[in-house]
């Protein structure tokens, strides 16, 4: 069936952040989606990073089979072969008016959209604290086009709408504006709490690419005299550009509805990738695999979506929502894709078991490159990176915050065991060249004291 259908991306939203999972931050326009409809417990994405995870999202295949493995710079990608699979043209080819608004950072994956212009409107900052920059800039313009084109439709095809907002990504620009020892703007309002991983006590555990982070992050590089005040301004400030993004979903969800297209339609709401929100004493994302930055939102809403303010407990994958927009629009699937159909969450049935779900890194932008994997099965999650054959072992139901690496408990050995086995299944299975990669660090940042906090000086991309 032709239904309307519109997807909102935002870009570094943790699933962890928002108090629909297990965060601090109530936000009117997300919550009331989930309320509106189901969300998915364990949402991951293929990638922590902008554009690999966004050209899996729209290619529906993994980032290391459709090429897209990096931001590009010392590492450029090659666009995305026209022979791939594309959203967009999946459902043009089909009748469909296919729009896309905001950030694309795609790899070429948006084919088959008509896609708005990525420009900036500038517009005054709301408080001292939180200054706004091209990102809050690039979606005040996005939001004037998309509410011009919803007042202007005059077109009778079904409509597949893409609202791609760059917030909360702001965050990573404020990092600049408080780099070092500072003292932080105050705004009067409560600060929100640090997380309880926020202390990092099993660094010497963890690989070395995860032990040195801060040598390849600018951003994190950039924190590392900050003290926990500090960190939680940078919370506040994550709520706050987080906000920002809230209040478009709600313009876009008005200005929908009066458009007349609400009846029966499906609404998605997800993320790129999400952040560390102080995990760790991190902040954005790099290198890492953690739940912060790898777990997702992932709400279907809307008349199409059977249950309302339901939690779907299981496994999903960003890569799963082409295969499932394909099977709720009535669409023949597509045995290219590498998701899984989970439409039957949308007419209140579970999610499919599955064996795994993964998540890769390779370089942000090719200064350091630390090709890394996750894999989860049930509550465990093995982590596997080149550099000095580093592993981790969690078990998410015992230890939600990745606090202790069980790859030496002797309890675990079993578990260790059965992932490693899994993940030589998932290398075969997904043709991952991850064992063909190759390391790429200078030793000069494999050398201070441990601890993010001992990082003195600039990182591998600022040299
Ligand atoms: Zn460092």
């Amino acid at each position: 069936m032709k239904r309307n259908i519109l997807i909102f991306v935002l870009d570094q939203l943790s699933a962890r952040a928002l108090d629909i999972y297990d965060g601090q931050f109530h936000m009117d326009a997300i919550n009331a989606l989930a309320d509106d409809g189901v969300t998915v417990s364990d949402c991951y994405t293929p990638y922590p990073l902008c554009q690999p995870a966004r050209a899996a999202l729209w290619t529906g295949r993994y980032p290391h089979r459709n090429g897209v493995w990096s931001n590009g710079r010392q590492c450029p990608i090659t666009p995305i072969d026209s022979s791939f699979p594309a959203l967009g043209e999946a459902f043009a080819d089909v009748g469909y008016e296919t729009r896309h608004f905001g950030k694309k950072h795609d790899g070429g994956a948006l084919r088959g959209f008509i896609s708005s212009e990525e420009k900036e409107k500038k517009i005054p900052d709301e408080c001292e604290a939180y200054p706004f920059n091209m990102d809050t800039y690039a979606d005040a313009y996005t939001m004037d086009e998309v509410l011009s084109y919803l007042k202007d439709r005059q077109d009778e095809r079904p409509l597949l709408m893409v609202v791609d907002l760059i917030n909360p990504h702001n965050i990573c620009g404020w990092i600049g504006k408080n780099k070092g020892a500072h003292k932080d703007v105050e705004t009067g309002e409560e600060l929100p709490e640090l997380p309880p991983n926020f202390h990092f006590d099993d660094i010497a555990s963890r690989p070395l690419p995860v032990q040195y982070l801060c040598c390849s992050h600018v951003r994190q590089g950039q924190t590392s005299e900050w003290n926990e005040d500090n960190f939680r301004h940078y919370l506040a400030a994550y709520r706050y550009y987080l906000s920002c993004a809230d209040r478009c979903v709600a313009k876009t969800i008005e200005a929908y509805k009066e458009a007349g297209l609400w009846d029966d339609s499906l609404i998605v709401f997800t993320s790129d990738h999400g952040d560390n929100i102080t995990a760790r004493r991190s902040v954005t994302k790099q290198v890492t695999l953690y739940e912060e930055v790898t777990k997702v939102p992932l709400i279907f809403s809307g008349p199409a979506v059977k249950e309302k303010g339901v939690m779907k407990n299981g496994l999903s994958s960003l890569l799963d929502l082409f295969p499932t927009l394909l099977s709720v629009s009535g669409l023949p699937a597509d045995s290219r894709l590498d998701g899984c159909d989970i439409s039957a969450v949308i007419n209140g049935g579970d999610l499919p078991q599955r064996r795994y779900i993964t998540s890769e890194w390779y370089t942000e932008w090719g200064y350091t490159i630390s090709p890394g994997r996750m894999i989860r099965s049930g509550n465990i999650k093995y982590m596997k990176y080149l550099e000095g054959n580093g592993e981790e072992l969690y078990d998410t139901a015992k230890d939600p915050y990745e606090m202790r690496n069980l790859v030496h408990d002797p309890g675990y050995k079993d578990e260790l065991d059965r992932m490693r086995t899994l993940f030589s299944e998932y290398i075969e299975e997904s043709e991952d060249p991850f064992y063909s990669l190759q390391v790429k660090v200078d030793p000069r940042w494999r050398e201070h004291k441990l601890g993010y906090e001992n990082h003195t000086g600039p990182t591998a991309p600022e040299v």
